[in-house]
């Protein structure tokens, strides 16, 4: 990567740029090399190795003369007794503003580190604004500084990653420049955590040989479905480069054997048109992944990254992220400002063509106006450099800094974790939205909270923020635990009374002791491991009053099969697997019939037209074969919803006609709506399908009802 002379300097300029100035660029490697005379880098080079190593990646960035030779004088007028004006003499004005201008770029010392960075930044703004190019060399060397930073001490080497970290990757990212970002991050990150890194190197490397050969086989596929509808387009694997890994592992909280788009697939075609056309190719091939398909050609990034990604389930059911883009939008995608260079030599980018430019400009007048703590500096630059970051008003006018893409829920957790659990709706602005509704930068948020409501489940396929994922899955925890004691005291339950014990047994000091010689800290954490299914009853109860397991063995030789046909459910290749039937959808005999395996609470059994099913497959839940076994007489609940006019009698009438049926309500609920509509809600205690169909039938023909349905 580093140009070994002057000639590699020379030669790299000439392959896109063949009528630069190279005596120009020369004069300039001469200058600097006899300024710099005999000092010696940190490593013991010869220093002039240094801005040539600048200068060399100033023509990775293809920029214009004047900036290479910018590159090579840069440290001139700091670290030799050149003068601007030693420069302006020599090689004009504007060369020597730039080296002037990157001299004084971050060269004063302040007193606390905050200030310093927010000084920094101001400095970085301000001479954007004047002159892009300014910032360009200041990268170059920060770069190459990055690149050789194991020969600083730790202390100097940490600060000076941290500082990339912080000012010098975001700016990149908001100038669009995708590779200096990914190699400054991933720079930093190796620096600032040395172990993390390295320890994410080896299982990337790992990760990347196991499907290395499955990303190979997708290529082919696509290639040929390609070339099959005459799409003209590259095809290529990507690997996610380690800091955005490691982000991602942290923003999600979750251990890398889950981090899905390591490996990904790049499709770079001719047209706008070509992109979604290859995205429905794709979507042929491979089912999508909902709410991971993000459109940025349609609404392109703030750094103007313009994409289509999207998720989808290959073959044997591992995920794949694909990105497809046009040449151009790739070219912006990894050189971003660079890519709109309008060069002319020894000019200036044309700023009314610029976006980038317009939003400096306008950016840095709106900070200076105000009179700003280093504090407040930082976090207004930050929030428009950075722009992964909103800020979100409380009604009271309170701020709070949430990531990109954070819904009331997220706001809500944010505020209190109580505030969190019992929240209901929200108001945005003043207007009723939905809970996974997507925050703005500004909004004013209003939490509506009820005392009985608690958090679902589906909240943590939207919330974006750890705080609140993290509070919802240890809501979920505690109240799996408090189920799983209830069901294992009535397993346990159930387990005496067969044996025709004393159900005050489970209360006593045989209980306490049976739970501390199976290694429990107390007899509730015995009823969670009876809940969980990871011990049975009968192994509780023989502790409890081993004098019984005698005359109970024989009854106890089979119990999962015995209490498998107790109610009629076959689970196939399953054995001794706690089961229960779905609240949402009452499945009773007869219903076809679908199970998953939930986390901790055994199988869930639903009807196979339940409407929860999608979402439970896409929670990764896993899906089982269930079949009932013949009709048992025993009742099950099922729902029967009734919708009728609201005429007085009505409900009377509709429990009169269940009632004749021989039909137990188990439970009923009635609301009135102000169409003068009614809609009543039955749980009923039918045998099988065929029962509950002749109930729904009679009630459907009684006066009055518009509709009955499950
Ligand atoms: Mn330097």
């Amino acid at each position: 990567m580093a140009v070994r002379g002057i000639e590699d300097l020379l030669n790299k300029v000439r392959a896109y740029n063949p009528g630069a100035d190279m005596e120009f660029i020369k004069r300039a490697y001469f200058f600097s090399s006899e300024a710099h005379g005999e000092q010696k880098r940190k490593e013991g080079s010869p220093y002039i190795e240094h801005p040539l190593a600048v200068a060399s990646v100033l023509a990775d960035m293809k920029m214009d003369t004047v900036s290479i030779a910018a590159g090579l004088l840069h440290d001139t007028i700091e670290d030799t007794p050149t003068i601007k004006e030693d420069i302006q003499k020599r090689f004009g004005y504007e060369l020597a503003f730039l080296v002037d201008s990157v001299t004084k770029l971050g060269k004063i010392q302040f007193q606390s580190s905050e200030e310093a960075q927010a000084e920094n930044f101001r400095r970085m703004l301000l001479s954007m604004a004047e002159d892009i190019r300014v910032v360009m060399v200041k990268f170059a060397d920060r770069l190459h500084n990055m690149r050789t930073l194991q020969y600083l001490p730790e202390e100097k080497r940490k600060r000076i990653a941290r500082e990339t970290l912080e000012i010098y990757a975001p700016l990149a990212n908001r100038l669009g420049i995708g590779w200096l970002r990914i190699e400054l991050e991933n720079l930093s990150f190796k620096h600032l955590m040395p172990e993390v890194y390295e320890d994410l190197v080896r299982k990337v490397a790992t990760r990347r040989e196991e499907q290395e050969g499955y990303v190979n086989v997708l290529i082919g596929i696509v290639k040929n479905k390609l070339a099959n509808e005459g799409i003209r387009a590259q095809v290529k694997g990507r690997i996610k480069h380690y800091y955005g890994i490691w982000q991602k592992m942290q923003r999600q909280e979750i251990p890398f054997d889950q981090i899905y788009d390591v490996l990904g697939i790049r499709i770079i075609t001719d047209t706008k048109a070509s992109c979604y056309a290859v995205l429905g190719l794709i979507h042929s091939l491979w089912k999508p992944i909902p709410g991971k398909f993000k459109d940025y050609i349609g609404v392109p990034k703030s750094n103007m990254y313009q994409s289509l990604h999207t998720t989808v389930v290959g073959p044997e059911g591992r995920r794949v992220e694909f990105q497809i883009r046009t040449e151009d939008m790739d070219k912006l995608a990894e050189e971003g400002i660079a890519a709109h260079w309008k060069y002319k030599e020894r000019g200036h980018i044309n700023p009314k063509d610029d976006r980038y430019i317009a939003w400096l400009r306008n950016f840095i007048q709106e900070i200076q106006d105000v009179r700003q703590t280093p504090q407040e500096f930082l976090d207004a630059v930050k929030s428009e450099v950075v722009p992964d970051t909103i800020y979100i008003f409380t009604p009271r006018g309170e701020i709070k800094e949430l990531p990109l893409g954070a819904t009331p829920v997220d706001f809500a957790y944010s505020i209190h974790t109580q505030v969190g659990h019992k929240c209901v709706g929200a108001k945005v602005n003043g207007r009723m939205v939905p809970l996974k509704f997507t925050l703005n930068n500004g909004d004013t948020v209003e939490i509506l909270t009820s005392q009985n409501h608690t958090p679902s489940r589906d909240w943590l396929s939207f919330v974006t923020t750890s705080r609140a994922r993290t509070r919802i899955r240890q809501w979920i925890k505690a109240e799996e635990r408090k189920e799983c004691i209830e069901l294992g005291a009535k397993l346990l339950e159930t387990e005496i009374r067969r044996r025709g014990l004393s159900v005050s047994l489970l209360k006593g000091p045989e209980a306490a002791s049976a739970a501390s010689g199976m290694s429990f800290e107390d007899p509730e954490d015995m009823l969670v491991a009876v809940g969980y299914g990871k011990i049975s009853p009968q192994q509780v109860v023989n502790r409890i009053a081993p004098s019984s397991i005698q005359e109970a063995e024989a009854p106890a030789i089979k119990p999962a099969k015995q209490a498998e046909e107790e109610k009629g459910i076959t689970i196939t290749g399953m054995t001794d697997i706690l089961y229960h039937l779905a609240k949402c959808c009452y499945p009773v005999p007869g219903d076809n019939l679908v199970g998953f395996i939930t986390r901790g609470k055994g199988v869930s059994v639903h009807r196979k037209s339940c409407p929860n099913l999608p979402r439970l497959v896409a929670d990764e839940e896993r899906l089982i074969s269930v079949q009932w076994k013949a009709s048992d007489g025993a009742p099950h609940l099922a729902k029967v919803a009734v919708d009728t006019l609201d005429r007085p009698g009505i409900v009377a009438n509709l429990s009169a006609a269940i009632s004749s049926l021989n039909i137990n309500i188990h439970h009923m609920e009635a609301i009135t709506n102000q169409l003068e509509n009614a809609h009543i809600s039955f749980i009923l205690e039918v045998k099988d399908r065929g029962q509950l169909n002749a109930i729904m039938q009679k009630l459907a023909q009684l006066d009055g009802v518009i509709g009955v349905r499950r």
